[in-house]
């Protein structure tokens, strides 16, 4: 750590005469992110990864470039002045740091903790490209967190403008629709939320664990929307509760965004999925995060089956959390089954290392064919085949192809099913007239509005399941599109 400080120290003192070069920033070695030791935090659930210390955050800055056309922002799909907020914290100037980041992104803790950077900015990154390595570039999630973390207290409160005594119903309490009501609060409309859960927060809160996102951060977010004057309503199943169509025309709703993500679950449809200690990640986790299941009996009212061998199916970032969870709440094997390879895992790499450490059994290229029951209707086992990779598919990755003949038996008594997630249908259902695509999530043009006047739609329930900042950017663009929409209404 002194030696880190030397460094900087030292660097600091060559900029002031005369500037770094290139050669200077190359040698400015990677900082690694500080993270509890597996064996330590695989028995709890607080956050991983620990944060860049001021020293650390100010070296890794240093080692952008600064380049004059700034391929790293090409890669943010919001479009994030990266080498400005860089500079500013290399510079020590870390509001300056995050009230630029804020000018396009409303969530800098939630997404430097989740944003998979490794394909977005940090792909681009020239100092990555120079070192042909992506895990070299400037890790610039990390230093969006430190400039959020940095910044400490709670977040500041937007202005709102006066108010034009028009209504906006916000459907979903997710990342798209946090922006979107933050969004048409600010200029000056009446903005209501309403969640079906009894938490806001969407994913953040029920699907992403603890130890990658803690809850704290996502409540800060969801606490400035009520200081900002944002009217939140759990609990209130839009399309049961209340229709869209009487929203607007019994309650005087002027304008609706729907954000109600993408939280049915796929299951494998293999024999066994019935038997009791079969879950949808989603089931598993909303059980763990949202209704606190690790303490059940100890002031939270949710149990959760108690598992001592567990079989996770999939190879995303849902599978990792499962498997991560499942150790979490004290299984002695958890095994991650996926039939295709590693390289073709959609998982973030660092959840994937991660996972690993914390002594989850990769069980790659295999799949199961039947889950198998102990007779009073427990899972007792998974019986499973081999897999080898044959030609490529439609998605450009390999096809998976069954070993005919290589059955094998996995031994656990709970198998957690997080092969991907479809539109939530409720909405679709119970609005008449609102065009759906052939997977049932919502339609919408470049402004976020759908086949609805007055109707727009923006995150996961859109583009299928996909990411905390493509969901904020939509919110934004939606939220955009009906102040426009009232302005003309007036
Ligand atoms: C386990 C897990 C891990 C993930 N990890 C990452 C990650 O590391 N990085 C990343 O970028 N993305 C990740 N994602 C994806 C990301 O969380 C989503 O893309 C994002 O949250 C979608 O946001 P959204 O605005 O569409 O709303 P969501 O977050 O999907 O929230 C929708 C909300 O709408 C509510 N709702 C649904 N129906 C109704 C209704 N009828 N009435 C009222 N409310 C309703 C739901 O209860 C929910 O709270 C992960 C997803 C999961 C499930
Ligand atoms: S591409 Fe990398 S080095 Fe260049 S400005 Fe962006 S973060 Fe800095």
């Amino acid at each position: 750590m002194s030696d880190d400080r030397t460094l900087l120290n030292e660097l600091l003192e060559k900029q002031k005469a005369g500037g770094l070069k290139p050669s200077d920033r190359y040698a400015i070695p990677p900082q690694p992110m500080p993270a509890q030791e597996a064996s330590e935090r695989r028995s709890n659930i607080s956050e991983v990864a620990q944060g860049y210390t001021e020293t650390q955050a100010r070296l890794e800055a240093m080692r952008c470039l600064q380049c004059k056309t700034a391929p790293c922002m090409e890669g943010c799909p919001v479009r994030i002045r990266i080498k400005d907020f860089v500079t500013a914290i290399a510079e020590g100037q870390y509001g300056e740091a995050l009230a630029i980041i804020k000018e396009n992104s409303l969530l800098p803790a939630v997404c430097g903790r989740v944003c998979p950077q490794e394909v977005q900015c940090q792909e681009k990154c020239t100092v990555g490209k120079k070192f042909k390595d992506v895990d070299k570039a400037v890790a610039i999630g990390r230093l969006e967190r430190f400039a959020a973390d940095r910044a400490g207290a709670a977040p500041a409160v937007p202005q709102v403008a006066a108010p034009t005594g028009k209504k906006v119903a916000i459907i979903g309490s997710g990342p798209g629709s946090i922006v979107a009501a933050a969004d048409t609060r600010r200029a000056g409309h009446e903005v209501t939320v309403f969640e079906a859960f009894h938490k806001p927060g969407g994913v953040m809160v029920y699907g992403i664990p603890e130890f990658r996102l803690p809850k704290a951060i996502v409540q800060q977010e969801i606490d400035v929307l009520k200081q900002m004057g944002v009217e939140i309503v759990c609990n209130f199943v839009v399309g049961r509760t209340r229709t869209v169509d009487q929203l607007m025309k019994d309650d005087g709703f002027d304008a609706v965004y729907v954000g109600v993500g993408a939280g049915l679950p796929s299951f494998m449809n293999i024999p066994g999925e019935h038997l009791i200690g079969v879950y949808s990640a989603n089931e598993y986790l909303t059980r763990a995060n949202l209704m606190k299941a690790y303490n059940f009996g100890k002031g939270a009212d949710t149990p959760i089956a108690v598992s001592k061998r567990v079989a996770v199916l999939g190879g995303g970032n849902v599978a990792m959390d499962a498997a991560r969870t499942a150790l979490r709440l004290g299984a002695e094997k958890v095994y991650l089954v996926y039939r295709r390879s590693e390289k073709e895992m959609p998982a973030r790499l660092e959840e994937v290392h991660h996972a690993k450490e914390e002594g989850v059994d990769f069980r790659i290229l295999q799949n199961p064919k039947r889950i198998l029951g102990n007779g009073d209707g427990n899972v007792a086992g998974m019986e499973c085949l081999k897999y080898e990779l044959g030609e490529p598919d439609s998605s450009g990755r390999r096809r998976p192809v069954p070993i005919e003949g290589s059955e094998f038996t996995l031994d656990v008594d709970t198998v957690i099913v997080a092969i991907g997630n479809g539109a939530n249908p409720l909405i679709g259902q119970t609005t008449p007239g609102l065009e759906l695509n052939k997977w049932g999530n919502i339609v919408v043009d470049e402004k976020c509005k759908t086949s609805l006047e007055g109707v727009y739609a923006g995150g996961d329930i859109v583009l299928g399941a996909a990411t905390v900042i493509l969901a904020m950017g939509q919110g934004r663009t939606a939220a955009a599109a009906i102040n426009e929409y009232l302005a003309s209404k007036a």
